[in-house]
C-alpha cells in the first residue's frame, strides 16, 4: 500500500487534521505538536483525540508523524538551551502518549563550534535521559542537509547518535531527498549506491519514514530550500523511482513542499498516479 500524506495543521484540533487528510486522499500526515518556534503548548482535548481515533479506525490510517520543534538544539553550547530542549522534547512525547500509533522526528542539532564529537554525545546523553522501555513514540533523527554546524549531514554522523543510545530499538531515521541530496547523496543518479550505503552504515531496518521534497538547490548545496515535487534539482523522474523503489515503497511518504493544502492534494494525486508498488 502506498502511505502517503504532507503536513497539516494542527490548529483546528486532531479530528480535523486527520479529515483534512483524508480529503486529499492521504492516509498519513505530519503536524507539529507545538509552535515550530518552540513556547507553551496547547492543553490537550481528549474529546477530540476520541474523534481523531475514530477517524483513524474508520479510515486507512494507520500511523502519524509529530515533528518537533525547530528550535530545540539537544547539541547547544548552553546548557540553558539543553535543558530547554530536553523539556520541550519529553512534553512532546508525553503528550504524543495520548495519539494513537505516532513516531517523533527531529533534527539532531547543530554543535555550534564544539565539534562533531561532542555535539553526538550531548544529543545521544539526552536520548539516554529520555527513552524508556515503556515509550510507545519511535523516535526518529532527521538527515540534515549540513547548514552551519547541523549534526546529521551524513549516515555516519547519524550512525553516530545511534550507536550511543542504549535504547536503540526506540530510534530510527526519517530520510528527507531534500536534505540528502543537498548533503552530497546522489538520489538522483545512483539510488541504489545511497541506500546500500545507508544499509552498511546504519541498517535500512532503522529507515522508519521518507519527506518528499524536491529541492531548489544543486546536488551537495548544502542549502535545505524546498521545492515543489518535479519543480526542482531532484525532477519527477527521480521521485518516481524514489517512491517506487522496492527498499523504499512500504515506508510512509510526507510532503514538505511548499504548497497550501489545495497543492499537496494535487501533488498527491500525481504521486499516486505514478507509483506502481
Ligand atoms: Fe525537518
Ligand atoms: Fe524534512
Ligand atoms: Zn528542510
Amino acid at each position: 500500500m502506498f502511505t502517503i500524506g504532507a503536513h497539516l495543521s494542527v490548529n483546528k484540533g486532531f479530528e480535523h487534521m486527520g479529515l483534512e487528510a483524508l480529503s486529499i486522499d492521504a492516509n498519513t500526515f505530519q503536524f507539529f505538536p507545538r509552535s515550530p518556534r518552540g513556547g507553551k503548548a496547547k492543553a490537550l482535548d481528549f474529546d477530540d483525540i476520541d474523534a481523531f481515533c475514530e477517524v483513524m479506525d474508520d479510515s486507512s490510517i494507520d500511523v502519524i508523524l509529530a515533528h518537533a520543534p525547530y528550535v530545540i538544539n539537544l547539541a547547544s553550547k548552553s546548557e540553558k538551551t539543553r535543558d530547554n530542549s530536553f523539556e520541550i522534547f519529553e512534553d512532546d512525547l508525553k503528550r504524543l502518549s495520548h495519539l494513537p500509533n505516532n513516531m517523533y522526528n527531529f533534527h539532531p542539532g547543530s554543535h555550534v563550534g564544539q565539534g562533531v564529537d561532542t555535539g553526538i554525545e550531548l544529543i545521544a546523553s539526552s536520548l539516554n535521559n529520555i527513552i524508556s522501555d515503556d515509550l510507545d513514540t519511535m523516535i526518529l533523527l532527521e538527515t540534515m542537509a549540513g547548514k552551519g554546524t547541523e549534526i546529521g549531514r551524513s549516515f555516519d554522523e547519524l550512525e553516530g547518535i545511534i550507536e550511543l543510545v542504549e535504547i536503540d530499538e526506540k530510534v530510527g531515521v526519517c530520510l528527507d531527498t531534500c536534505h540528502v541530496y543537498d548533503a552530497g547523496y546522489d538520489i538522483v543518479n545512483d539510488l541504489d549506491g545511497v541506500l546500500d550505503e545507508f544499509d552498511d552504515v546504519i541498517g535500512l531496518k532503522r529507515l522508519h519514514a521518507v519527506h518528499l521534497n524536491d529541492s531548489v538547490h544543486g546536488f551537495s548545496s548544502h542549502k535545505d530550500r524546498h521545492a515543489c515535487i518535479g519543480d526542482g534539482e531532484i525532477g519527477l523522474d527521480a521521485i518516481c523511482r524514489i517512491i517506487n523503489h522496492d527498499k523504499l515503497k512500504d515506508l510512509p511518504f510526507y510532503l514538505e513542499t511548499p504548497n497550501d493544502v489545495e497543492g499537496y492534494k494535487n501533488e498527491i494525486e500525481l504521486l499516486r498516479g505514478l507509483y506502481t508498488g
